[in-house]
């Protein structure tokens, strides 16, 4: 379990958005712009003037439009977590790479030869797999990803690359349904 966990933001909707650091989950609930769902109430903690319960879970009090485009945008962070953090191609994991090997993106459609960086072309390969490929297309050179690439939910990466208590998992069992909490488990490795 990680020691850094963060608190679990809701819309005011009660859907689950993102995790989000607990100075700033703080922060909200003392500008009153959002309210503690849950809270730990095992561990305090302290400003100059106050102390409250640790909040585990908070509500903003204003619905929140998050913008589609926000959601889609391809990153590392999130490739790497969409593909269980394995090269795509040779099926090493991070742990398995050599000192001087490392994660990337790959596009499947190169950038340069009209490929977008869009998920649905971009897949999680080792630096030295991604070198061999070069700007080729993967039929050009037999390199083909083990899972066809999708576009995943955005929260749901979200979650599962920082990792939630149980307390937390209620709330998106609540809202997205036992198979969703499956799902985040399985990305954990
Ligand atoms: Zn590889």
């Amino acid at each position: 379990m990680s020691s850094i966990i963060g608190c679990l933001a809701l819309n005011a909707s009660y859907e689950p958005l993102t995790m989000i650091p607990l100075r700033r989950a703080l922060r909200l609930v003392i500008d009153g712009k959002a309210e503690i769902v849950e809270a730990d109430r095992e561990r305090l903690v302290r400003s100059e003037r106050m102390a409250m319960p640790r909040p585990a879970v908070i509500r903003l009090t204003k619905f929140i439009h998050v913008p589609r485009r926000f959601r889609r945008q391809v990153t590392n962070t999130f490739l790497f977590a969409r593909d269980d953090y394995q090269c795509q191609y040779c099926g090493r994991n991070a742990g398995e790479l050599k000192p001087r090997e490392a994660l990337t993106r790959d596009h499947l459609i190169p950038i340069s030869r009209g490929g977008a960086n869009t998920w649905t072309n971009v897949v999680t390969a080792c630096s030295t797999c991604n070198t061999r490929k070069a700007n080729r297309l993967p039929h050009e050179i037999g390199m083909h990803p083990r899972l066809a690439p999708v576009e995943p939910h955005f929260v749901h990466l979200s979650w599962a690359v920082r990792r939630l208590t149980p307390i937390q998992e209620r709330y998106i069992r609540t809202f997205y349904g036992s198979e969703t909490v499956a799902e985040l488990e399985s990305l954990r490795t």
